[in-house]
C-alpha cells in the first residue's frame, strides 16, 4: 500500500511516499502484567492492560495494519495466542514479540531500559516460525539474561540472532534514578535502529535527534496499553524488487528480514494539518507521534472501564461488592445518587462506581505524569548535549596537542628562511581552545516552546528552535 512515511537517510529524517507493509511494533495485551508494583492492587485484579487478544486482532486489522504483533512486558503468551488465533482464521501475519525490562548494570534493577525483541519466532534466521515451545524456551533465556546487564543482554540477542530494538529509550523508565545524558548516548552507541512510541512527546524528538546524529533506522509502535490507540502509529517495512524498488513484504519472515536489514520507517494514522506543507521534526512529533495529555487521559479512562468490564474474578467481585452492595441493597448514599445504584443493580452499579472514582483521578494523573516526563526528558536532552560538547572539546584538545607536537618537531627541521611558515604554525599552537556554551539556551527555549504548545500558553518563543523546527526533506511527489 502506498503511504507517506518517515525514514532516516544520510543522517536526515525524510518524508517519502512508499509502497510498503505496516505493523504496530509495540503494543500490549491482557497477558502483560509485570508492571503492577503493589501487592494490594495486584490482589484486586488490577492489571496494566486488559485488552483481549481477539479485540487487539480485530482493531489492528480494522486500522489497516497488514501484520500484527504483541510485545508484552517479559511475557510471550499473548503473542503466541494471537498467532494461534490468526492462524485459525487463515492468516499467517503474526510475529511474536516481547518487551524485556533489562537492568543496565548487572543485577541492579534501579536503572532499566526496555528492549523490544521483534519476531522471536523468526530468530536466528528461521524462515518458518518456531513452534510455541521453542519460543517459550527462548523467552525463559531472555528473562534470565535481563539480570546480567544491558551489555550481556544485547550480546545474547546478537548471539542467538534475536532481532531487537531499544524501545522509547528517552522515556525515563526509572524516574527515581533517571538516565544521564552520557548513559543514554552510550546506550545508543553501536545500535543501528531506534524505536519511537505513540505515547511519547519530547522523548520522541530526542530519539529523532539521536537517529539523525547516529544515522539510525527509525521504527515505531503505539505502546498501547488499552484498545484506544492500537495501531495508530506503526512501523513500515519493505523489500526491494528486481528493479531495486521498494515493495511490500509478503510473509512474516520477510517482515523480520526487513527489520533486521533496516528497511524500515514509521507512519501514523494521524495526518498533519493541511496548512503545514513543510513539516519540521517538531510538527511531525506534535501532530503524528504524540501521546497528548488528552489521549492519555482517554487511555486511563479506558483502562478503568476495562478493569470493571473484563475478567470478573472473586477478588474483584468482593472488592467492588464491599463498596457497591451497600449502595445497591440498602440504599446507602455512598458516592452515587441512590437511584443510580438501585436502577443499575450490582454489575452496573459497580461499573458506575468504578467510573466515577476514575473520573476524579483521570483528569489529573496523565497531566502530572506528562509534566514529570517532560521535565526528565528536558534534563536528559541537556545531558546528552553537554556530553557531546564535552566529547567535542576533548577531541579538539587532542587535535591541538597533536599539532603542537608536530610543530615542535618541525621547528627543529625548519631552516631560517622558512620563518614565515614557523610563524603560522606558532599561531596555531597558541590558539585558544574553543569555548562551548554549556548552558544550552537553544534547547531551553525549545523545551519551553514545546511545553507551551501543550499547555496552550504564550507562543512567543516560536523562533530559534534550532534543528527541530527546520523543515525536513521531502521527496518530490510524482505526477
Ligand atoms: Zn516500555
Ligand atoms: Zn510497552
Amino acid at each position: 500500500m502506498l503511504r507517506d512515511v518517515y525514514i532516516q537517510e544520510n543522517g536526515k529524517i525524510k518524508l517519502v511516499s512508499m509502497d510498503c507493509s505496516s505493523i504496530d511494533l509495540h503494543c500490549h495485551s491482557k497477558y502483560s502484567n509485570s508492571f503492577i508494583p503493589h501487592k494490594v492492587t495486584r490482589f484486586l485484579g488490577v492489571r496494566e492492560c486488559y485488552t483481549p487478544i481477539k479485540k487487539i486482532s480485530s482493531i489492528l486489522e480494522k486500522r489497516g495494519r497488514e501484520y500484527q504483533t504483541i510485545s508484552d512486558h517479559d511475557e510471550v503468551e499473548g503473542a503466541l495466542e494471537l498467532r494461534r488465533y490468526r492462524l485459525k482464521k487463515g492468516h499467517e501475519d503474526v510475529i511474536v514479540g516481547g518487551e524485556y525490562t533489562v537492568a543496565i548494570e548487572p543485577r541492579c534493577f534501579d536503572q532499566t531500559i526496555h528492549v523490544n525483541c521483534v519476531g522471536l519466532d523468526y530468530s536466528n534466521g528461521a524462515t518458518s516460525p518456531l513452534p510455541d515451545h521453542k519460543v517459550r524456551t527462548l523467552n525463559r533465556k531472555l528473562l534470565r539474561q535481563r539480570e546480567c546487564g544491558e551489555k550481556e543482554f544485547i550480546k545474547f540477542c546478537k548471539g542467538e540472532g534475536v532481532p531487537y530494538v531499544k524501545s522509547h529509550i528517552a522515556l525515563q523508565c526509572t524516574p527515581k534514578k533517571p538516565l544521564s545524558g552520557e548513559q543514554l548516548y552510550r546506550l545508543m552507541e553501536g545500535e543501528d535502529k531506534i524505536e519511537l512510541n505513540g505515547d511519547s512527546q519530547l522523548e520522541n524528538l530526542i530519539e529523532l535527534d539521536i537517529a539523525q546524529r547516529n544515522k539510525l533506522a527509525i521504527c515505531c509502535g503505539t505502546d498501547a496499553h488499552t484498545k484506544e490507540r492500537l495501531g495508530n502509529q506503526f512501523t513500515v517495512a519493505w523489500k526491494l524488487n528486481s528493479e531495486g524498488e521498494p515493495t511490500p513484504v509478503e510473509t512474516p519472515a520477510e517482515l523480520v528480514d526487513a527489520f533486521i536489514n533496516n528497511n524500515i520507517g514509521m507512519g501514523s494514522t494521524h495526518s498533519l494539518p493541511e496548512n503545514i506543507t513543510n513539516p519540521s521534526l517538531a510538527d511531525i512529533v506534535f501532530y503524528q507521534f504524540n501521546g497528548t495529555t488528552k489521549n492519555l487521559q482517554r487511555d486511563t479512562m479506558r483502562g478503568s472501564v476495562d478493569y470493571v468490564t473484563y475478567e470478573w474474578g472473586w477478588r474483584k467481585a468482593i472488592f467492588l461488592g464491599i463498596f457497591v452492595l451497600p449502595v445497591a441493597l440498602f440504599n446507602v448514599p455512598l458516592v452515587l445518587p441512590d437511584f443510580t445504584a438501585w436502577g443499575l443493580g450490582f454489575g452496573g452499579g459497580a461499573l458506575v462506581l468504578g467510573l466515577s472514582g476514575t473520573a476524579l483521578f483521570y483528569k489529573g494523573i496523565p497531566a502530572t505524569e506528562r509534566q514529570g516526563d517532560r521535565k526528565r526528558a528536558k534534563k536528559l536532552y541537556g545531558g546528552i548535549n553537554e556530553y557531546i560538547a564535552h566529547l567535542e572539546t576533548e577531541s579538539q584538545r587532542e587535535g591541538i596537542i597533536e599539532l603542537k607536537d608536530q610543530i615542535e618537531k618541525l621547528n627543529g627541521q625548519i631552516e631560517d628562511h622558512h620563518i614565515e611558515t614557523q610563524e603560522i604554525y606558532r599561531h596555531h599552537a597558541n590558539k585558544e581552545l574553543p569555548i562551548l556554551n554549556p548552558k544550552l539556551k537553544g534547547f531551553t527555549k525549545l523545551a519551553r516552546w514545546f511545553v507551551n504548545l501543550y499547555c496552550g500558553e504564550n507562543k512567543e518563543d516560536l523562533v530559534d528552535t534550532s534543528a527541530f523546527t527546520q523543515p525536513i526533506e521531502q521527496e518530490p511527489t510524482e505526477e
